[in-house]
Order: C-alpha cells, then structure tokens, then sequence
C-alpha cells in the first residue's frame, strides 16, 4: 500500500533558532476540496444579513480576547518580535476591526438608493451580495493581524474565507483556526491551508472568487497576472518605500521619536515603515543627534522574558537585503552613524540603522528594504523634499513633520501616496475606518474601510419605475419627433 507523504514546514523562533512548531504542506487535491467546503458552508452564511452574522461572530472576538496573552507569546516566538507589538500591532487591531465593523458593516452593505437626474419616473438602488470564496494570500510580517483581519473582512461580508499564510510564519493563523473551531462558527467559512506559493497558486487555479494578496510588489505582479487570465478580481497590497519629509519648523524632539519607532518597529520590516528621511538642512545635525541618541537607548534581544523594544528580524533574506544596501550607501559615500552590523550567533539580530550622507541615487534610498535601516538625506527645501519624496516606484505610505497643520495638509496632498499622515508614522494600518492601499506599484484596490468592505462584495445596481409609463420614451419605432425632441432637450439643458 502506498503511503501518502507530506512535506512539513519546520517553524523556528527567529530570535533562538529553538523549533516551535510544524505546519503540514497543503496538497493541490485538498486546496480543490477545501475551496468546494468551502463553498458549501458561504451559502447558508450568505443568506444571512450583515447584522445577523455580525452578532455570530462575537463569539469568536471574545475567544480572541480570551486568549490574547497566548496568541501574543506565539506570534512573538514565531515571528521574533516584542510581545508589547504582538499584542498592541496585531492582536488588538485585530479584535478593535471585528467590533468597528460589527456596527459598520449593516450600514455599509445596506441597499443605497440612486435618484435619476433624467428618467426622473424611474428609481435605482444599489445592493450588495457577497462575492463567494475569498482567497487570503498573507505574509509573514503580521501573521496575525493581516491573515485573519482580511478574512474577517471577507466573512462580515458574507464571504468564506481561505487563508494561505506566509510558509515563514503559518502558526499564529493556524492558532486562530483552532479559536475559531472552538467558537463554535461553521468551521468551512474560515479555513487555513499552509504551504509555499504553490498553494497559493493552486486557490487561484482552482478559482476562489476574490483574491486578497499582502506581499512583494514581485509575487503581486504573477498574482494579478494569474487572477486576470481566469478574471478573478483582486486586492493587491504590495511594498512601500515610505519617505519623511521634515520641515524647519517641525517639533524635532517628538519627530525624532516618531521617526525612531516607524522605522525600527518589528525591526523594520513593515510595508508602511519610515524607509528615508528628507530633512531641511539647518535641521539636519540636530535631528540625526536625536534620532541616534534615542535609537541608541532601544534595547534588542530575545523578546521571551525579558522586556525589549526590537528583536529579531523574522526572515534571513532580510538580513542580507539590509547588508548589502549598506554597503551600496558605504561605497558611495554615506556614513553610519548607528548601528549597520548584523548580529547572529544565537538569532537573527539587526541593530537599528542610522545612515547619513544618503543620495537619492542609492540603493537604500530606492528600493524597499523592510529591515531596521533609516537614511537621512538633508535638502534645500520643502519643494526640493516633495519631489524626492515622490521619486519613487512605490506609493504606500508618506509622512510629514510640521508645526503648521495646514502646510502639512498642503504637502501630504501632494504626496504620490495612499496613505499620509502628519505628524505620525505607521498608526493608521489599525485604524479600521480608514482606507488601506497602495498607488503605484504599491498596489491595487483598497482594504479596511468601507471601501475595502465594499470590495468584497458583488455590486448590484436595480432599476425600477416609479409611474408606470405606456412605454418608454427610447423604444422602437424611431420617429422625427424623438429625434426632434432629443435635439431641443439636448439644447435647452446642455447648450
Ligand atoms: P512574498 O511576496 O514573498 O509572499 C507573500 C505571500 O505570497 C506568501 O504567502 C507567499 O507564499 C505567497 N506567494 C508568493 N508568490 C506567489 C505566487 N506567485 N502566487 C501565489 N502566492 C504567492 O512577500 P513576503 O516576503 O511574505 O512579505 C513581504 C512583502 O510584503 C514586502 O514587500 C512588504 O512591503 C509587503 N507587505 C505589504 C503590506 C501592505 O499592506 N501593502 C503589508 C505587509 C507586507
């Protein structure tokens, strides 16, 4: 008899190299038939009305709540960060989206009505159905919060929803299957089938009904090109480079500290991170002191036990992409003033990196890095610092540093990006009513918000009569007078 073997993903704790766990490889065979469980279970939880399936779901938020110090300490072991940012990045974001669109989502995908400029004796309304199956195809830097916030999105929507989390990190999604299961919800509306990018591959292939895919702008180029040959709308939210423009006038003491966490929070390796800083030149010196001075005091290590605010990049790749821009900036001129050497003999550790003397042309300074690496670059103006700043192929997130509320509001408008905040780096991910998603090649569509809700939905547009007419004006046969009265209309409204 021939026996079935299945390949498995080891799971090690970046910042110990200690084995915490094993995920089992989905096979193409079980994607297909999880996709028609699926299916299966959206029927009945479709037919249910938003306000309906938002009150089920409470079950499963309490579980999360219940056991939010064990989903924390896992994340933390998997992916190597501080527990404070498991818990506060992605657990409470997580519960905070599920209560803001409990009450949300029933007016959101409430039928909207449409009054007609013209056809004044007839009405429309819009009304929305779930899209199906949604295929979540998540990363590993938030395994938690992104994976299974974009699924509760799709399932408030009435959707089911599959996740294929990261390979690197499939535990913590794993962890919320069993919260789930224990929550007594169908089980088939929320699946996770762990894997590489295969099985990714394979839901697309076996044709889910909306893709929502978090990842690098590479795997999203192949992703929308798999999801357009079979027509599959997708979400894609992609890399960022996200620039800090800083203004003479800024508060520098608090920039500085805003700057420090938003680009070595989860050491770095966040879409939204601070990735290069734009400063006028009379505040250059005072604001890489600062920003030293407070990086320097952040304490790195091994997150379990002891209290750290970085600890360890969760993937290898990192390491080498962080390195090996250095050098690139080294060899052209700049200066570390913080940090810049791996540290690996028992985890995989980056110091947060502060580098000077920065131009535009290096690598650091164009393309993404997703570790703890900060440039500091100085310009001769705000117009100057715009332009730099919307000198990129990326558009996820911008950030502006000023006293005067209103500058900033100029220049974050001006900003080639989907998200700016003034005065604040990175927050917004977590606030739900705002819109998520890049422009450029940062990606496409939105999440979060009534946008991103919206998204996962089938828009359907009715249209009825209001007084019932003998027949409609633009039917059959075609006269002189229709044409005669179309001409004295068109003239006497639009001429
Ligand atoms: P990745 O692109 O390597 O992988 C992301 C996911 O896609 C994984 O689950 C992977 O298995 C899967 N995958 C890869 N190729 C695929 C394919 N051809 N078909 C189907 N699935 C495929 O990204 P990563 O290294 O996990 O994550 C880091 C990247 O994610 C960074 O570029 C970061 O900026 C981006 N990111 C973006 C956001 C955002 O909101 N815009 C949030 C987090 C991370």
């Amino acid at each position: 008899m021939a026996i079935e073997t299945r390949t498995v993903i080891t799971v090690r704790n970046p910042a110990t190299g200690e084995l915490i766990g094993e995920a089992p490889v989905t096979s193409k065979a079980e994607v297909y038939a999880s996709l028609e469980r699926a299916r299966t279970a959206q029927l009945s939880w479709g037919a249910m009305t938003a306000r309906e399936r938002c009150r089920s779901l409470k079950t499963f938020r309490k579980k999360l709540v219940a056991n939010a110090d064990e989903l924390s300490s896992l994340i933390m072991r998997e992916s190597g960060k501080p527990r404070h940012e498991a818990l506060l990045a992605e657990v409470f974001p997580l519960v905070d989206l599920m209560h803001y669109f409990a009450r949300r989502a029933p007016q959101v995908l409430r039928p909207q009505a449409i009054r007609l400029h013209l056809a004044k004796h007839r009405r429309s309304y819009l009304h929305y159905r779930p899209k199906g199956v949604v295929g979540i195809i998540a990363p590993w830097n938030f395994p938690l919060a992104i994976a299974v916030g974009e699924a509760i999105m799709a399932i408030i929507a009435g959707n089911a929803a599959i996740i294929k989390p990261s390979e690197v990190t499939p535990l913590s999604a794993l962890k919320a299957k069993v919260l789930w299961d224990e929550s007594g919800l169908p089980a088939d509306l929320f699946l996770v089938l762990p894997g590489g990018p295969d099985v990714g591959k394979a839901l697309i292939e076996a044709k889910v009904d909306h893709v929502s895919f978090t990842g690098s702008v590479a795997a999203g180029r192949q992703v929308a090109a798999a999801c357009g040959e079979r027509l599959i709308p997708c979400t894609l939210e992609l890399g960022g480079k996200a620039p800090a423009i800083v203004c003479a006038d800024a508060n520098l003491e608090r920039t500085a500290r805003a700057l420090v966490w938003g680009a070595f929070m989860n050491s770095g390796q966040v879409c939204a991170a601070v990735e290069r800083v734009y400063v006028m030149r009379q505040c250059h010196d005072r604001l890489v002191e600062l920003i030293v001075a407070i990086a320097r005091e952040l304490r790195q290590g091994d997150p379990a036990g002891q209290e750290v605010d970085v600890g360890a990049m969760t993937f290898a790749k990192q390491l080498v992409v962080a390195s090996e821009q250095i050098a690139d900036a080294l060899a052209q001129g700049a200066k570390v003033a913080l940090g810049g050497v791996p540290v690996t003999d028992s985890g995989m550790f980056f110091p947060p990196t502060v580098l000077v003397g920065v131009t535009q042309q290096m690598r650091v300074m164009r393309e993404e890095t997703f570790g703890p690496l900060l440039p500091i670059m100085a310009v001769e103006s705000e117009a100057e610092a715009l332009s730099l700043a919307n000198d990129s192929q990326l558009g996820l997130c911008a950030y502006v540093f000023t006293k005067e509320v209103t500058k900033g509001l100029r220049l974050a408008e001006d900003i080639a990006a989907g998200t700016v905040m003034v005065n604040d780096v990175v927050a917004s991910h977590a606030f739900p009513e705002t819109p998520w998603g890049g422009i450029k090649a940062s990606g496409l569509g939105r999440t979060h918000s009534d946008l991103g809700l919206l998204d996962l939905v089938q828009v359907r547009h009715v249209n009825y009569p209001l007084i019932p007419l003998p027949r409609e004006l633009w039917w059959y046969p075609y006269r002189e007078t229709l044409y005669r009265l179309g001409l004295t209309l068109m003239k006497r409204f639009f001429g």
